[in-house]
């Protein structure tokens, strides 16, 4: 468990005219955070653990407002993503049939093999893998905006929009959304598309263009 240094940030109570604590400051920056009815929380744990500076398992000063150090955090999340990579269905290139893929180091590309293009920054090697990605493309639900506008505005309780006219705005906001498509990809982490030919292939022809380099010496 991380522990804290620094006594000087001790927490302040603040109290009201009735003697009541209504909540507690970080005694460093000043952040408050407030004491609910429903408190499940400990809001002057909360104060205390703001700016104060915990120590990482690995014995180095956490970042601040966190618990580990900056190392440890992006040793365990490239664990947590290891553990993703060996669960997650392993997609060949020629297979993957999405609009997009995610890059290990965060970036979307159409396909692999401009990631593999993209990604090729000296000295390191390209990446063998992407995470598969899923769309979203905006749509609206014709029933729920009609039935949300009505209860919005508090009309009678009687008021509805019959199937009829429900199915005739539907249509018409598909047709909408068709002309003003939005549309998002969000990584799959549950599938991997694989491209260690394309990184081959790539590495192999480096390794002719040097070839012909010191040939043409
Ligand atoms: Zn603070
Ligand atoms: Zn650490």
């Amino acid at each position: 468990m991380p522990t804290t240094i620094g006594a000087h940030r001790d927490p302040v109570k603040l109290v009201n005219p009735d003697g009541e604590t209504h909540a507690w400051n970080c005694g460093a920056c000043g952040s408050v955070w407030m004491v609910t009815d429903t408190d499940s929380n400990d809001p002057e744990d909360y104060a205390r653990r703001c700016c104060a500076v915990m120590i990482c398992e690995c014995g180095e000063k956490a970042s601040m407002h966190r618990t580990a150090c900056d190392a440890c955090i992006s040793k365990g999340e490239a664990e947590k993503e290891k553990a993703l990579f060996d669960k997650a269905e392993k997609i060949p290139w020629k297979e993957y049939d999405g609009e997009m893929v995610y890059s290990e180091r965060q970036e979307y590309y159409p396909d692999v093999d401009t990631m593999v293009d993209s990604e090729d920054e000296p000295p390191e090697e390209p990446p063998r893998w992407a995470w598969a990605c899923t769309p979203l493309k905006m749509k609206f639900d014709a029933g729920d905006l009609v039935r949300g506008k009505l209860e919005d505005d508090e009309h009678h309780e009687e008021a509805y929009v019959g199937d009829d006219g429900i199915k005739e705005l539907q249509a018409f906001l598909d047709k909408w959304c068709e002309k003003h498509p939005v549309e998002s990809f969000f990584p799959d982490y549950t599938r991997v598309v694989i491209c260690d030919d394309i990184v081959d292939e790539r590495l192999a022809d480096q390794g002719l263009d040097e070839d012909e380099v010191s040939e043409g010496k």
